[in-house]
């Protein structure tokens, strides 16, 4: 396999926690140092490494030290670097010290990255230490695996699950995206404008970007050989995804209805909100329900903007209004926007639409505030059969995802409940919410 690039794996974590013991355990030799000191592997040290026939290269990223002298913020700074560059993150921990502050915020340095992640929590060495594995689930960095280092226990299948994260090999090479690149495209927001031919997707992002203050820019789409327009906004860039045809005056074809479908949702595949255009003076049409439904299967959050709005009295906006609430009741509480992309009318209200769902997207909830309305919600309605949650932690974002730990099977109807009380409770609007359960028998 000549020209097929080898992953990297960019470890990290706290020093002390294990990161040298666990490079040694996988490499199965003394490559790095191994002290009982913070900060002795300074180095970054790079070795290659194989499981089950994959080869990779592990990078020690030599420590994450938040804050700290003038050596630790440049250790912090290699190891960030070191993020950029790898493919995948193995993000180590330590069970017997538990959460900490500077674990914390290496994680949302890493989540930040959009890296994968391979949560490991060392110092595992007997099952008395397992139950410890479950607090670092607030960490939001996935489902944390025990290992220990220093024993081998756990590895092997810690190693498993790492090589199932590498990018699948390759024969063609990566697109030239270089590193900057790659990495500002991850952290901006990215918004598909879907809609049915001729309802006003081109005028109205054309209003969008008209705006004085948006500096404008092409990038490499996101999707395949498609050209994606990124804007300043006040709330930060927002890139909309696949603009080619909307920049211009005179607009490329944009093909049969089926070939825009296809098209807008590899956009909204790639987007963290879409916003869906409807043509006010046709109502919610079949077509617009079908995408609506497949922009909602994808787990987009969907702000709906009724355009041409000018064009309706009083009496056919109540209508439309109407069937929007009818046929589009899937999509739970969405933001409906009302606009007039020629005059520009309405259209002021689309941005903000746009950043107040993506906040509730990437909303954060402390446990302890999860576990509190969790708690009530069991008191007021209690589970069929004694089963009962007994702990809750948010474990992601983007969207919202909840772990729940009970003692037995909690049935749908249930989980819909606690979903609601979670979404009354925090305001998550119409944003898509996960709930995982996971029995636990203590
Ligand atoms: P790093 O600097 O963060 O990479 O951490 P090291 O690999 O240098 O380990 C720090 C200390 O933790 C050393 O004393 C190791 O022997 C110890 N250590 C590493 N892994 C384990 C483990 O699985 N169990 C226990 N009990 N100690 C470990
Ligand atoms: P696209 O195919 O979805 O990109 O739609 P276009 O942006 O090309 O718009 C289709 C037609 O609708 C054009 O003739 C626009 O001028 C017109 N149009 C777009 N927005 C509005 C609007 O708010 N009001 C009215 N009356 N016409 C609009």
């Amino acid at each position: 396999m000549p020209d097929q690039r080898v992953p990297v794996v960019a470890i990290v974590g706290r020093p002390n926690v294990g990161k040298s013991t666990l490079m040694n355990r996988v490499v199965g030799r003394r490559e790095a140092i191994v002290e009982e000191r913070p900060g002795v592997t300074r180095d970054r040290k790079e070795v290659e490494a194989e499981w089950n026939g994959r080869d990779f290269v592990l990078v020690d990223t030599g420590g994450w030290l938040p804050g700290g002298d003038h050596l630790d913020a440049k250790v912090s700074q290699q190891s960030e670097r070191a993020v950029l560059d790898a493919d995948v993150v193995l993000f180590v921990v330590d069970a017997s010290i538990g959460v900490t502050e500077e674990d914390d915020r290496a994680a949302s340095m890493v989540r930040r990255s959009g890296k994968r992640v391979l949560l490991l929590v060392n110092k595992v060495d007997d099952t008395n230490r397992e139950p410890l594995i479950w607090d670092f689930v607030r960490l939001g960095l996935g489902e944390p695996v025990a290992v220990s280092a220093l024993h081998g226990r756990g590895t092997g299948d810690a190693l498993d699950a790492l090589v199932a994260l590498l990018p699948a090999p390759v024969e063609a090479p990566e697109p030239a995206a270089d590193g900057e690149a790659a990495r500002r495209a991850r952290d901006v927001l990215s918004v598909a404008l879907v809609g049915r031919p001729n309802v006003g997707k081109s005028t109205l992002f054309n209003r969008l970007i008209g705006d004085e203050r948006s500096v404008v820019h092409d990038m490499p789409g996101t999707t395949r050989d498609t050209i994606d327009t990124v804007i300043e906004t006040p709330g930060g860039p927002l890139r909309f995804v696949d603009t080619a045809g909307m920049r211009r005056r005179s607009r490329i074809d944009q093909g049969t209805e089926y070939f825009s479908l296809v098209r807008a949702l590899q956009a909204v595949d790639s987007a963290d909100v879409a916003l869906l255009l409807i043509d006010a003076t046709e109502g919610v049409t079949h077509q617009d329900q079908r995408l609506a439904e497949r922009v909602e299967g994808a787990g987009c959050p969907v702000i709906v903007v009724l355009n041409k709005w000018e064009l309706l009295d009083a009496e056919a906006r109540a209508l439309v209004q109407a069937d929007v609430e009818r046929k589009l009741a899937f999509l739970g509480r969405a933001v409906v926007v009302k606009t007039s992309a020629l005059s520009g009318k309405g259209v002021h209200k689309v941005l903000p639409a746009l950043s107040g769902v993506v906040d509730e997207y990437r909303r954060r909830i402390p446990t302890r505030q999860v576990n509190e309305v969790i708690t009530l919600a069991q008191q007021a309605h209690p589970a069929p059969g004694g089963a009962r949650v007994l702990y809750a932690t948010q474990g992601a974002t983007d969207p919202p995802t909840f772990t729940l730990f009970a003692n037995r099977e909690l049935p749908r109807t249930y989980l819909r409940f606690l979903e609601n009380r979670i979404r009354d409770a925090f305001d998550l609007g119409q944003t898509p919410i996960k709930l995982r359960v996971r029995k636990r028998t203590d």
